[in-house]
């Protein structure tokens, strides 16, 4: 518990005031004190004092929480609760103690080198591999949704970045997020991919996923720029011959480009440019999380979808499509009720170059 233990003076920061209680989105869904930032913070402290045992109840507290980062940004004492929950839960990983799920996703993971535990292609998406060079400036960073089960998004995003000379990793494995996020030891797949990043000889990485962002610029040692795709298609976008389409969207901020990394402004400039937006109820850094995020959808799958149906409350009347910029917030907001009106900011600027 060394690490926590250095957190100690944060934790103790805590004035248990309650703030958080009012936007966790986890604690809105099933009302208990132990599954908001304030009962979490209080939990983390009696573990590190050796006070309390890390048991069935202690590890859903830690592991509910989808690291949204809402509490954060309305914390009145300044401290960083997702970041504490995820030193918390490193610590309690070391031990070995994690839930079934947390154990199957992460050997899943270090098996195949991906979040579906599959040996298949992960390049099957990928008609024409003659656009895949051995050497080039930028290197666009899949991931697994995308590689696994969105492949037009996939097929559209690399036909755009190609067109700027970017290129695929050969044997591109999970970023590492889900591992980072979970507790999990990420360094094998992190070198991995920082190795086919350097022979490339890329100097910037683009990505289409929230969580393979925030990995990419926090967890790689700033070796490299990185970019998500509505930041270079935003810096580019009078480079790309538009036509304006006659819809409404509204734009959903996935919380670890939003909150995480302050990406509020790009992608609206990028839906501006194609059709009508109009703002959700509660959008940029007071966005509500979708649930999938932490582990929470791959651990508590039912109340991760109950804050998808609740995060889709904020949608406004009329809107033709729910835009937003990362897979797993796609696939949670469609679960949760969005269906095919949830799209990807690369889809949305597919429709207008048809
Ligand atoms: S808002 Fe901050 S200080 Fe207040 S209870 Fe929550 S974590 Fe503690
Ligand atoms: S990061 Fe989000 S889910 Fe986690 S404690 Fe804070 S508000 Fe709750």
């Amino acid at each position: 518990m060394q690490n926590m233990k250095q957190d100690k003076r944060a934790f103790n920061l805590c004035v248990r005031c309650g703030t958080c209680r009012t936007v966790c989105p986890a604690f809105l869904e099933s009302g208990w004190e132990s599954a908001n930032t304030r009962g979490r913070m209080m939990i983390i402290k009696e573990l590190t004092s050796g006070r309390l045992q890390a048991d069935g109840d202690v590890l859903r507290s830690l592991n509910t929480c989808t690291t949204c980062g809402l509490c954060t940004e309305n914390c009145p004492a300044g401290i960083s609760p997702p970041e504490i929950i995820e030193r918390a839960r490193r610590m309690l990983a070391i031990q070995g103690k994690v839930t079934p799920e947390q154990d199957a996703l992460s050997r899943s993971i270090f098996q195949s080198g991906n979040t579906f535990g599959t040996g298949d292609d992960r390049l099957a998406w990928l008609q024409d591999r003659s656009l895949v060079r051995k050497k080039a400036d930028y290197v666009y960073f899949v991931g697994c949704m995308n590689s696994y089960r969105y492949h037009e998004t996939a097929k559209n995003t690399f036909s755009l970045l190609s067109r700027f000379g970017a290129t695929l990793l050969p044997g591109e494995q999970c970023c590492g997020s889900p591992l980072l996020r979970m507790g999990f030891d990420a360094s094998e797949l992190i070198e991995e991919n920082s190795r086919q990043i350097r022979e490339i000889g890329a100097s910037t990485v683009i990505t289409g996923c929230a969580g393979c962002y925030t990995t990419l610029k926090n967890s790689y040692g700033n070796q490299f720029q990185v970019l998500s795709v509505p930041e270079f298609l935003a810096s580019h976008i009078s480079e790309i011959d538009l036509k304006p389409l006659d819809i409404t969207v509204t734009y959903h901020d996935p919380c670890h480009l939003g909150r995480h990394n302050r990406i509020y402004e790009q992608p609206r400039q990028v839906i501006r440019a194609i059709c009508r937006l109009v703002e959700m109820k509660a959008s940029r850094n007071a966005a509500r999380c979708c649930g999938g995020g932490g582990g929470v959808r791959a651990g508590y799958k039912d109340l991760s979808l109950q804050m998808a149906r609740r995060r889709l409350e904020d949608v406004p009347d009329d809107v033709d499509y729910i835009v937003t910029s990362c897979p797993l917030c796609i696939r949670n907001l469609r679960d949760g009720g969005g269906g095919e009106k949830v799209i990807d900011l690369v889809d949305l600027v597919g429709m207008a170059m048809e």
